[in-house]
């Protein structure tokens, strides 16, 4: 049985969010009504001439930045040529040999030491408007009636993020995508969510034995929209690539889409990807040079980055926690809340990552108490007390004692009730066994079904069996 060893790169498109467009002054939205959003600059109009975005290029530099990459004193942006309807121009502006940043390296901190991920380069293009294929399978084209174009998206500014065949395995991919989107949100130069495609990543998968130099032929993977999906597709290509060697069978080079419904891979129509682009310099736009000052002002605004915070906080609370609070944009949150740090962590994780609370608006101080106090509540009372915490004016204290009944009035029936039913446990807990409490405050949640402030009820138990 041969060891197969997964060679895996991956291209990551970043939507802007500047207010305009890459080379017009187009609003940069999205979700509005279709070819709302255009002008002659970005539909091509005849005479029109592009204008670059000085704010995308300042982003760019900084997404580089952070990424490690050298940023060139003088970078290009080239035509690449292509025929499809998403492309008025029949040519897109991207960059090519001469890109805005090359040369980085991404520090992907693991359980079991840092991984380096080597970036090849980080340019500037333009997006190409958004087809829709209707009546076809899964939105494709292939079987499709008809198409639509919507130029909105047409012109607006990405930066293209391609790595070095350094990832080792799809999970490893899903990670480093996490934390690249992770330290784009936090740069505040795009929104990077999946769904919207605002962040789209395309994956190059080869394999080659353990212990084999030199790459073997890739497949590139397409339309992977989800952090899930990109590491569920690359898994699948690497067993259909398996099974071709093992089979004694050579990978061909093609495109490939992944189809979530089926988890397989085929082929894209080669049509949609033609291999000859014809670069040449874009004669309409001057080089990129960016004076000293914004590149280093750029620099000024990256704050500490997402894998460097990872590990600060592993030390309190271990590697998953930590990876799982920043990855998810908990931890600015996890390290205002007081308390135990790895029940603060983990309720931010688990019970609270489900709520999807905006971690801006919570009241650190007041999530902290409710933390404190969850022992003492039935777990349905601290669920809904959690979801809560997205009001800014919830207040722990006063909202426990409003959906709690303390009331004795109300409360002595139970507990008498209780007390009566149960005397051998009153006996025993007289005799000094403290723990016996905890079971006769059990009885009167599950008689109050839960609504009885806990702590009210210990305390209440307490005096009346004279402790
Ligand atoms: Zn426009």
């Amino acid at each position: 049985m041969l060891e197969w060893e997964p060679v895996i790169g991956l291209e990551i498109h970043v939507q802007l969010k500047t207010r305009t467009k890459m080379f017009c002054r187009c609003e940069n939205v999205w979700g509005e009504e279709e070819n709302t959003r255009t002008c002659p600059i970005c539909l091509a109009h005849p005479g029109t001439l592009p204008v670059a975005n000085r704010t995308a290029i300042e982003w760019a530099i900084k997404l580089g930045l952070a990424l490690g990459c050298e940023i060139a004193p003088r970078a290009l942006f080239h035509r690449k040529h292509y025929f499809y309807p998403d492309l008025p121009k029949g040519y897109q502006i991207s960059q090519y040999d001469v890109p805005l940043a090359s040369g980085g390296r991404f520090v992907l901190p693991t359980a079991e030491g840092d991984r380096e991920i080597g970036i090849v380069r980080a340019h500037l293009e333009e997006d190409a408007a958004k087809t829709i294929h209707v009546g076809g399978s899964a939105g494709r084209i292939a079987g499709a009636e008809y198409s639509l174009v919507d130029f909105n998206r047409g012109g607006t500014p990405l930066v293209e993020v391609v790595s070095e065949p350094d990832v080792r395995s799809p999970d490893e991919a899903r990670r480093f995508l996490q934390l690249l989107r992770r330290t784009v949100v936090e740069l505040e130069i795009s929104d990077a969510e999946m769904e919207k495609g605002s962040l789209r990543c395309d994956a190059n998968v080869s394999l080659r034995e353990v212990g084999e130099s030199g790459f073997r032929t890739k497949t590139e993977l397409k339309n992977m929209n989800s952090f899930k999906f990109v590491a569920d597709g690359i898994t699948a290509e690497l067993e259909r690539q398996r099974d071709i060697y093992e089979g004694g069978g050579e990978v061909v080079q093609e495109t490939l889409h992944y189809d979530p419904s089926t988890g397989s891979v085929a082929p894209l129509r080669s049509k949609e990807y033609a291999d000859d682009y014809r670069y040449f310099p874009e004669p309409d736009l001057v080089p990129v040079e960016p004076p000293a000052g914004m590149v280093e002002a750029a620099r000024a605004e990256i704050g500490e980055l997402p894998g460097a915070r990872i590990r600060r906080l592993e030390a309190e609370v271990g590697f998953d926690l930590a990876e799982g609070l920043v990855s998810g944009g908990r931890d600015r949150l996890f390290e205002e809340v007081p308390g135990d740090r790895r029940a603060v962590a983990n309720v931010l994780m688990n019970q609270f990552a489900a709520l999807s609370i905006d971690p801006a608006q919570v009241n650190a101080a007041e999530l902290g108490k409710l933390i404190e106090a969850r022992e003492t509540l039935p777990r349905s009372t601290f669920a809904e007390a959690l979801m809560a915490t997205g009001d800014p004016d919830f207040r722990a204290d006063s909202y426990l004692v409003e959906v709690a009944i303390s009331d004795f009035d109300e409360l002595d029936p139970v507990l008498d009730r209780v007390i009566a039913a149960n005397e051998a446990q009153v006996t025993s807990f007289k005799a000094g066994k403290e723990g016996v409490l905890g079971y006769l405050v059990g009885q009167v949640m599950r008689e109050t079904q839960g609504k009885a402030n806990p702590k009210v009820v210990n305390e209440r138990l307490r005096e009346k069996l004279g402790a």
